[in-house]
């Protein structure tokens, strides 16, 4: 058998570190090198006195596959805990909280959700759901694009003016949009049609688990696996070198030239245009159609439960409310056992939109705390006076917002010219639907390529 070669990979987020944990396990060697002075990029965890926050990706969701048999291969997946996404979810409307699939043995909650419904217009509402499940139902799979190639239509339309024309403003404003940003940390009409789909379809199936310790640790077992000495931090490129659609190898902004005939670029997409200079425009363009939202992530932390753990996960604040976040999750409805006792709780809440965040993307940490605390105080009266302190994290690339088009384009580039250059390997979770599942499953795919089992990915 032909020895296997040396693969750089420029990235350490999941979709890089999936491709070389799966390099690694073919035999391949493999060395990582990542900007940062930390790996995992957009999935990561944060511990303070015994409070876990997973900064950035949060929910392993039912569909996720390649999730799934990673933390099997690792022997974690016992630690996943699921809870209800969908039946805990609960809406802001006419100055109460509604729950939007409620329990029907809760007559009251099931009064509320009768008025939200007849409010939206009931066969409105379900023509939306039936609408979702032509699309979606059976075929849904946050690791690809197949399902969504017949409603990424590429005529400069969106999801939010899709959903009114066809569903109604009320539908919109009170379902849809709370919904979009809640997962998606966007305004419908930012985004592609596939991308809300994905969206509303996540809650609307419900259930969904976080992992004990947080989703970071399948990072840190993937560098276990493979050996911290070949994962370089702070070692950002700063150029992929390409001549006559060769792949030559990579240099670091330090200037130290590397040579390589095999490199995976598993940075954001734009990261990735930067570093790429030698690559031919049609694989660029499609690229450069990757539109991707900012978010703050908020946590405060309190000294009491805030929740029997049995109420809902949390609450959303539809854009009327003209308040900066629209997501307000429970931690002890959600992962108990990242709160230090039982006595403690925390609550995350999310900031989004451009309208907004410019804002408060400069302010402190303590200012956001602040601010996170007077808004949710207004809409859980239950909270009680002070918290205890917070965590705050910036995210200036969150989510890949899949405008309509982009992932047709993305997808005409992987089947006709993923190949093009010799040796270069675009990895993340851009190439299929913008997920910690998208970004896995790309990574996996991406080394099934390199070593010539499948043509592209
Ligand atoms: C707040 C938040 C919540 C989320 N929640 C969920 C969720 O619940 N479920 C879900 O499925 N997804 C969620 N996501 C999305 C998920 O986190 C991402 O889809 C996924 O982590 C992306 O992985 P990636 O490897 O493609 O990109 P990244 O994780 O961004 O990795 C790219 C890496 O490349 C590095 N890099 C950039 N430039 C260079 C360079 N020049 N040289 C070397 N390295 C470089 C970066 O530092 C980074 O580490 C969430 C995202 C955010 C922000």
């Amino acid at each position: 058998m032909a020895e296997k070669k040396n693969v750089i990979v420029v990235g350490g987020g999941c979709a890089g570190l999936s491709a070389a944990y799966h390099l690694h396990k073919k035999g391949y060697g493999v060395e990582v090198y990542e900007a940062q002075e930390r790996f995992g990029g957009r999935m990561g965890i944060y511990e303070e006195n015994g409070y876990l926050i997973d900064e950035y990706a949060q929910f392993v969701h039912p569909s996720y596959k390649k999730a799934k048999e990673m933390l099997t291969e690792m022997g974690i997946i016992d630690d996943l805990q699921p809870f209800d996404l969908g039946g805990g979810m609960n809406v802001w409307f006419n100055n109460h909280w509604v729950a939007a699939f409620p329990d029907p043995s809760d007559a009251e909650a099931v009064a509320a959700n009768k008025e939200w419904m007849e409010y939206m217009g009931e066969d409105n509402f379900n023509a939306f759901v039936a609408y979702c499940a032509k699309y979606c139902d059976g075929k849904f799979y946050e690791g690809s694009t197949d399902w969504m190639m017949d409603c990424d239509q590429d005529d400069g339309s969106n999801f939010g003016e899709f959903v009114k024309n066809n569903f109604g403003e009320r539908v919109l404003e009170y379902f849809v949009q709370p919904v979009v940003a809640s997962l998606g940390l966007e305004y419908p009409e930012k985004c592609g049609t596939a991308f809300g789909l994905q969206i509303v379809w996540t809650v609307l199936v419900g259930g969904a688990a976080v992992l004990k310790g947080g989703l970071g640790r399948l990072a840190n077992e993937i560098v276990n696996i493979i050996g911290p000495e070949h994962v370089h931090l702070g070692a950002p490129v700063a150029e992929i070198v390409i001549e006559d659609k060769k792949t030559k190898g990579i240099k670091l902004e330090s200037g130290e030239y590397i040579e390589c005939d095999t490199v995976v670029c598993a940075t954001t997409a734009p990261a990735a245009l930067k570093i790429t200079p030698g690559l031919p425009d049609y694989m660029r363009k499609p690229v450069e159609r990757v539109t991707l939202c900012r978010t703050i992530h908020s946590t405060l932390f309190f000294d009491e439960k805030l929740t029997d753990g049995k109420k809902p996960v949390g609450g959303l604040l539809p854009r009327e409310l003209g308040e900066p976040f629209c997501t307000c999750l429970f931690q002890s409805s959600r992962n108990p056992v990242a709160l230090p006792d039982d006595h403690s709780d925390a609550m995350s809440v999310f900031y989004f939109g451009e309208d907004q965040l410019p804002k408060y993307w400069d302010l402190s940490e303590e200012e956001i705390l602040e601010h996170t605390f007077s808004v949710v105080k207004k809409y859980f009266s239950e909270l009680p006076d002070h918290y205890i302190g917070g965590h705050v994290v910036k995210a200036p690339m969150a989510n890949f917002t899949m405008r309509n088009g982009c992932p047709s384009a993305i997808k005409e580039m992987r089947d006709n010219h993923y190949k093009d250059i010799e040796g270069f390997y675009f990895s993340g979770d851009y190439m299929y639907t913008g997920s910690y599942e998208s970004a896995l499953n790309c990574g996996c795919n991406v080394a099934r390529c390199i070593d010539g089992e499948i043509e592209s990915i």
